[in-house]
């Protein structure tokens, strides 16, 4: 494989929830993405300093606070577009300002991106186009980017090492949640890796034979 196509990866957590940022950027070209800037910039800014890289856009999998509060800054202050997630979660990046302070935290703010993602759509990543899955159950707006041949997948809060996302939270649904799990991400094969929203990387094999919630 070339340097071109090699993805880098760096997972950078920020937010009192522990939320995964995650940089990823081309081995060869140095370009890529910023996945779900929950808060913290500052901490943000020094890891893509430290990676040496240069942002084409920045992507969010949903809606919640951790994932998107610092979305609408860092989009403002590098001048990329934002894109994602799916329009249904438009009603939790309307209200990012209010949920932050309930949680008590600063420097939120409400959001709207440059472009919806659906099911399907193609998205690209350091260059490499990674496929669009909607996921809702988590949220009703979660979304998944999935490369085959990397086999690889940024599945924001559906799925964890060992557990699911929460349903609890407005327009979630347990049910939802694990149909969108059994039906798009335990097809997708064994050997994709994945990185999840908070807590250590996975593989789908391993969920499928252990995770208690897809029994
Ligand atoms: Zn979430
Ligand atoms: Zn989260």
């Amino acid at each position: 494989m070339s340097d071109n196509n090699r993805l880098n990866v760096m997972i950078v957590p920020v937010t009192p929830f522990q939320q995964n940022c995650t940089l990823i950027w081309n081995e060869g070209t140095k370009r890529g993405v910023v996945i779900d800037p929950g808060g913290d910039l500052d901490v943000i800014r020094q890891a893509l300093k430290q990676a040496g890289m240069s942002v084409d856009r920045i992507l969010l999998t949903h809606g919640h606070i951790d994932h998107a509060g610092g979305a609408a800054d860092l989009k403002a202050e590098l001048g990329v577009p934002l894109e994602g997630p799916h329009q249904a979660d438009r009603f939790l990046l309307d209200h990012l300002e209010q949920t932050a302070a309930g949680y008590g935290i600063e420097g939120a703010r409400n959001v709207v991106p440059d472009a919806w993602l659906s099911e399907g759509q193609k998205i690209d990543i350091g260059g490499i186009a990674f496929d669009v899955l909607h996921c809702p159950g988590h949220s009703p707006g979660s979304v998944v980017f999935v490369n085959k041949e990397q086999k690889f997948a940024i599945v924001g809060d559906v799925l964890f090492q060992g557990s699911v996302g929460r349903s609890d939270l407005p327009g979630g649904d347990h049910d939802t949640l694990i149909r969108s799990i059994k039906d798009k991400l335990l097809p997708l094969g064994d050997d994709i890796t994945f990185i999840c929203g908070h807590g250590p990387a996975s593989t789908i094999g391993q969920e499928r034979e252990t995770n208690p919630f897809l029994r």
